[in-house]
């Protein structure tokens, strides 16, 4: 399958191209040419097979020049780095309301769906599309896309991992995690700013025809593990897949009901990815766009106007703390019917002016398809002290959001469909402030915050936490953030 630029001007021939290369020339995102069905029968299909199985059976319907059985094969072995090799269990909370919990890989963030198999795609992306430099990932992260490569691609052959974080915009834990980072080919770096000056860095390195020779004389080419990347996206249309098919197995709904999905987003990679699930025919009826108090997509779902002019919030749910949705290119691209040239021009406003608007035509279209609203701290704290108190389940703040946003969902919408929550991360990540928000008691550290967090809910502690305890700190750099690129040089030539 031909995959094409959003800004129309270097379409590639196949996925594997696509991923190996990650952002089109031009600057645009890569999508694929058409939207490949899954018809009903084959969702019929999929309720017997596990998360695998399910995995590689979406996937393939992009990814056609991969070989299926190499593909399922590394699809076990990603999805067996999850609990009990279940990727998104659905959990039932209530009569219509259910949360898949996404949350069970080696970082305890949905991005681990993705980056457990990203390191497979990627080489192999390669290997078919004829790349033989040293692939260098640069990462953005507002903390767990970080992590969760640094942790899929420690020590893979022929691959350099780069990650910038903004220093003072993760959580402690998510800080911890980076720095204790293992592997001989990862480098991990803190910037001054917040996430959306550490993307436009990196987005800056990528688009630079000038650094990019000067990375291929030294045999280098550079790829990305953000959601900007195809590889990235693909494997996340899986479990909205998946999430239904439970809900068939367990006689909640018949093939061909309608469910809604509420995500928590940030960078809008996670939600676009149902999108995409729905474009190939699974029923969904509304995907909910739950925003933290940086509220900019509840905002353009609402006038149609994206306006990135707006004070920045730091939250309780860091991962959410986000301007500049990137993946949003990829929606606008589609209603505006893929017209490359307005999606540029659209593009180039963001960029100079911070703000674009689409027709009303166009606006009324996402009305169908989305819903979107916010919550601010104050409502995330209240939902995580009600979600427990009411139900013993404990959400971490991201996915609070999504609840509160869920409930406000419910209140104006008929309420005829099952609602699925996506959960995207453990509520460990986040023990202090979970932890305060559901006893009234502060605890400034982690480690006890999580023990006192256990002791209160019972829910147990993961391992990756409690194994950070004792690695030692590897990474401690502080950069300007218009150090990037010399940063980039240094790592690469040490
Ligand atoms: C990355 C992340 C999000 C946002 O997902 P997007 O794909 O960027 O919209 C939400 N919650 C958590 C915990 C995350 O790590």
């Amino acid at each position: 399958m031909k995959f094409i630029s959003t800004r129309g001007k270097s379409n590639v021939s196949c996925a594997a191209c696509a991923i190996a290369k990650g952002l089109a020339d031009d600057g645009g995102l890569f999508v694929p040419e058409f939207f490949p069905s899954v018809t009903t029968d084959q969702i019929l299909q999929m309720v017997s097979m596990n998360y695998a199985e399910r995995a590689a059976f979406v996937l393939h319907k992009y990814l056609e020049e991969y070989d299926y059985e190499q593909l399922l094969d590394a699809c076990k072995n990603a999805y067996s780095k999850f609990e009990e090799s279940e990727a998104a269990p659905l959990v039932k909370i209530d009569d219509k309301f259910f949360i898949m919990e996404l949350f069970h890989g080696p970082t305890l963030a949905f991005k681990d769906v993705a980056l457990t198999l990203l390191p497979y795609l990627l080489r192999k992306g390669c290997d078919i599309s004829g790349v033989k430099e040293e692939v260098l990932i640069l990462v953005a992260t507002s903390g767990d896309t970080g992590k969760a490569a640094l942790e899929g691609f420690k020590d893979a052959n022929g691959i350099k991992v780069m990650v910038f974080y903004p220093s003072e915009g993760v959580s402690d834990m998510q800080k911890l995690q980076m720095c204790t980072q293992e592997g001989n080919n990862v480098n991990v770096v803190a910037v001054k700013g917040n996430f959306d000056d550490c993307q436009t860095s990196v987005k800056k390195i990528f688009t630079s025809k000038e650094i990019n020779a000067q990375l291929k004389e030294k045999g280098v080419i550079l790829s990305s593990a953000n959601s900007m990347n195809f590889g990235r996206l693909a494997p996340q249309i899986t479990y909205y897949f998946s999430a239904y098919c439970d809900l068939i197995d367990s006689g909640e709904i018949k093939v061909g009901d309608k469910v809604d999905y509420v995500v928590p987003t940030g960078n809008f990679g996670n939600i676009l990815a149902g999108y995409y699930a729905k474009k190939m025919g699974l029923p969904i009826g509304k995907l909910i766009c739950a925003s933290n108090a940086n509220n900019v997509l509840t905002e353009f779902f609402a006038s149609g106007t994206y306006d990135a002019n707006r004070e920045f919030f730091k939250t309780i749910s860091p991962s959410m703390d986000i301007l500049i949705s990137s993946n949003l290119e990829r929606l606008v691209f589609e209603i505006s019917g893929r017209n490359a040239n307005l999606t540029e021009e659209r593009m180039n406003k963001l960029k100079g002016l911070g703000i674009y608007s689409v027709s009303d035509d166009e606006k009324n279209s996402l009305k169908k398809e989305f819903f979107a609203d916010f919550a601010d701290e104050n409502e995330c704290s209240d939902v995580i002290k009600d979600i427990f108190d009411e139900y013993g389940y404990i959400a971490d703040p991201h996915t609070a959001v999504a609840i509160k946003v869920k409930e406000t969902y419910s209140n104006y919408e008929s309420k005829d469909n099952n609602i699925v929550v996506l959960s995207t991360a453990s509520p460990y990540k986040f023990a202090c402030d979970v932890f305060k928000i559901i006893s009234g008691k502060n605890l400034k550290d982690a480690f006890k915050a999580a023990d006192s967090l256990f002791e209160y809910t019972a829910m147990p502690i993961p391992d990756q936490i409690l194994e950070l305890k004792n690695k030692e700190k590897r990474f401690t750099e502080v950069i300007n953030k218009n150090d990037t690129v010399k940063s980039v040089f240094d790592f690469l030539s040490k």
